[in-house]
């Protein structure tokens, strides 16, 4: 057993094995096995998996930080070292003043000695940020004993006394105070006389809404169908639950949980953003009350650590949470739900362990020995097609359920296209075509609501310039800055969202020097606007990434339009994604164009994922619904294939196209990302690599390309694409002795197995 260089003082027979301590009591059984699996197939060292899995409260690193100067010395900058001026302008970018030596290190290749230079020379200063520790939260409680005869106690002690027991005998310490208006020591006088108890407790930093007590539902027989077939699965299976928008799937899951709690099991529902799906949240809240917990990364440290604790009881729980929410440590889980199983937002990009929660899920469960439950109206091919019989096997390893028809048998709505370019020809101009005039018109007339659905690549404003039409770049990254409008608190300012730089909006356009800049709107907000001209008294909610920034405004935009505040909900992908409004009658795609033209293998896959699902959103409730899709090619397949609702015949057409590409399923890919400060580098070690990985044969080799947003954070990206058959497991390849040992400090390499977005 190879040991790491023990800290001095301590003895070898102080030290244990890490598994002798985490496998008793601190994981929940089989835990420690699924971290294993992870960091084995995702080929990512344990410790990151443990990271990427615990609470960030829990494992808290101290920070070294380089912040600058003030005053900064009386030397002129251009005595500096190139390598140092360059440091100097990246700090002097940063809104705070400073960034972490690590972020430095990595701006370019000599970056250390630049640093040591600017600290030298008292241009900056380096200091370690202690970590901040979360720890259990605390309160004291005040309660009655009953004890001490009421004469030895002055009139305020007795009111204090009287107070408690009218509260019923218990109240926290704080509470007490402010209530009697008084001060700790007469409270404490009371427990030294024996009358009260002081005592410090635990309260639990949880993210709580108010909400009101439903019962199950009568199921239809489709639905009592499909709970029939799952309720008895006591052991692993996974299970595909494929119902079309608005078929009662959520409902099928709250009853197939219920039994569950019942039995002392817990059970674990991954949504794909947790932000866009209050409406799920409250659904479950309201049927299970406080056995419900939330986990995901919006939460505050504090609330993470003390859910994460409170998951570690043996009691059952229900678990809502986002990707990583796959990794809370329940014991005894019963049962694991994907809802919207085809959402990208379940694969996570970077940092290592890329995992897919889908995968991961399917490992825990075959752990936990539960069944898996994936639902979708719009399943990812890949569970598709494991719920297809091969030749090979005659039962498929997923078993396949369907709810076809929307509850109560209301019918799917028509979908109407219209073809943009004959509108165009016959004079049409606006961004509406005369359909979705006449559909809007009536939703006026018929007071109903809609939704303006628009697809656009940039998903959020920028500033541009007028006179050489250059849009205002993040100096590190190739990327267009976020504008922020202006509050009455703070000047407009540009954000990058890639690496965090901020600047006030310039007035003069870097490029060019001209006065004429001018902040784009988003898509959406030019819809709006063109509904502002054209129906001015159809009143608009935007419902995209600038609109959506702070917490809890998904929430409050959606209630807003619920109770009738805006006619129309103009929004990008956030449409998509679960949201259950039964007045909407109306869908209008702006322009599917933007979807349908993508590059790579997935987009087909993906348009008619996007397509369909914000098609569903119309005719929920009892108004039946329309959808008008507008497009410059109707006669797309993807197009026809989501005008016709056949997702059955789009899947079998587009994995016959991916059989004949050696495209996932039929496939593995692996994928290498290079980034690093020096661009030659970068592009050199890539070559050579993807030379290396052609001559011993491995897979078939595509690249090296640059990355599609080519530089982010000051560092060039490229990368490799592999294609392995299906009988090579990606993580039995040598790469450490293949890859890593042939990359140079300076360029880091990450691997993305089964990558989905690149
Ligand atoms: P999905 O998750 O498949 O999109 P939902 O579970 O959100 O569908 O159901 C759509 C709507 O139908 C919801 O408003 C839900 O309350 C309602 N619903 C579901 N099941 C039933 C049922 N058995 N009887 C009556 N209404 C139901
Ligand atoms: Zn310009
Ligand atoms: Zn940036």
């Amino acid at each position: 057993r190879r040991l790491m260089q023990l800290p001095e003082g301590l003895s070898v027979d102080e030290v244990r094995p890490v598994e002798a301590v985490v496998g008793h009591g601190f994981f929940p059984p089989g835990y420690w096995d699924l971290l294993q699996r992870v960091a084995t197939a995702y080929c990512t060292p344990l410790m990151q998996v443990v990271r990427t899995a615990l609470p960030p409260g829990l494992l808290r690193r101290s920070q070294r930080r380089i912040r600058i100067s003030d005053p900064a010395p009386l030397a002129p900058d251009d005595t500096l070292s190139p390598v140092a001026q360059t440091l100097l302008t990246v700090l002097r970018q940063s809104a705070t003043g400073d960034y972490t030596w690590t972020y430095l290190k990595r701006q370019s290749p000599r970056a250390n000695q630049g640093l040591r230079e600017l600290i030298q020379g008292g241009w900056v200063r380096s200091y370690l940020e202690p970590p901040k520790a979360v720890r259990p939260k605390q309160r004291q409680a005040v309660t009655l004993t009953g004890a001490s005869p009421l004469s030895d106690l002055s009139p305020r002690q007795r009111e204090v006394l009287e107070v408690l027991r009218r509260q019923g005998g218990e109240l926290w310490l704080q509470d007490l105070l402010q209530r009697c208006q008084t001060s700790s020591s007469v409270v404490q006088g009371l427990e030294k006389k024996g009358s009260v108890t002081i005592q410090r407790r635990e309260v639990l930093r949880r993210e709580m809404t108010a909400t009101t007590a439903d019962q199950p539902q009568t199921l239809t027989s489709d639905q009592a169908r499909v709970l029939a077939a799952i309720a008895p699965l006591r052991h692993y299976q996974s299970i595909l639950l494929h119902g079309v928008t608005g078929s009662g799937k959520t409902e099928v899951y709250l009853q197939a949980i219920a039994p569950l709690l019942q039995a002392g099991k817990s059970a674990l529902v991954l949504v794909p953003e947790i932000g866009l799906t209050p409406q799920l949240t409250d659904r479950v809240r309201a049927r299970f009350g406080d056995r419900v917990l939330v986990y995901h990364s919006a939460l505050s440290d504090g609330e993470r650590y003390d859910t994460w604790r409170q998951m570690l009881t043996p009691q059952p729980f229900v678990v809502i949470g986002t990707r990583s929410a796959i990794f809370a440590p329940l014991h005894q889980l019963g049962l694991i739900v994907l809802d919207e199983e085809h959402d990208g937002s379940f694969k996570q990009d970077q940092p290592a362990p890329c995992y897919h929660a889908r995968t991961v899920a399917q490992w825990r469960a075959q752990i936990s020995d539960c069944p898996l439950l994936l639902g979708s109206a719009t399943p990812a091919l890949e569970s598709w097609h494991r719920a297809q019989p091969t030749d090979s096997q005659s039962v498929a390893e997923t078993l396949y359920l369907s709810l076809p028809q929307r509850i109560h048998a209301r019918p799917q709505p028509p979908i109407q296209v219209v073809d943009m370019r004959q509108e165009l020809r016959q004079g049409n101009r606006s961004i509406f075509s005369r359909s979705l005039q006449e559909a809007l018109t009536a939703l006026r007339d018929r007071r109903q609501q809609g939704l303006l659905f628009i697809h656009r690549r940039g998903h959020s404003s920028f500033l541009s310039c007028r006179a050489c039409g250059e849009a205002v770049h993040c100096p590190h990254c190739d990327i267009s800055l976020t504008y922020h409008q202006p509050t009455p608190e703070a000047t407009p300012t540009l954000r990058c969202h890639y690496c965090g730089y901020a600047q006030r909006s310039p007035s003069l356009c870097p490029t060019c020097d001209s006065p004429y800049l001018k902040p784009f709107g988003s898509g959406t907000q030019r819809v709006v606007e063109a509904v502002e001209q054209q129906f001015p008294d159809l009143r608009c909610i935007r419902f995209d990434s600038d609109t959506t920034r702070t917490k809890g405004a998904h929430r409050a935009l959606l209630e807003r339009f619920a109770q009738g505040d805006a006619e129309l909900l103009v929004g990008t992908q956030m449409l998509t994604k679960g949201i259950d409004l039964p007045q909407v009658t109306l869908v209008g795609v702006v322009a599917a164009d933007g979807l349908l033209h993508l590059s790579d293998y997935r987009a087909g896959e993906r348009a008619f994922q996007v397509l369909l699902q914000v098609a569903g959103r119309a005719g929920r409730g009892d108004e039946p619904g329309r959808v008008i899709l507008q497009t410059y090619s109707p006669a797309h397949a993807v197009v026809q294939a989501v005008q016709r609702h056949q997702y059955d015949r789009f899947a079998s057409e587009e994995l016959h196209q991916r059989q004949l590409g050696f495209y996932p399923p039929y496939c593995r890919l692996v994928l290498l990302r290079l980034s690093g400060p020096d661009a030659a580098l970068v592009k050199q070690t890539a070559t050579a690599i993807a030379e290396r990985l052609r001559t011993a044969e491995m897979g078939q080799v595509l690249g090296p390309a640059p990355a599609a947003i080519a530089r982010v954070a000051r560092r060039f990206r490229w990368q490799i694409l592999l294609k392995f058959p299906l009988d090579v497991a990606p993580h039995t390849v040598d790469w450490e002795g293949l890859v890593r040992s042939h990359c140079p400090p300076q360029v880091s390499l990450t691997l993305d197995i089964d990558p989905l977005n690149f």
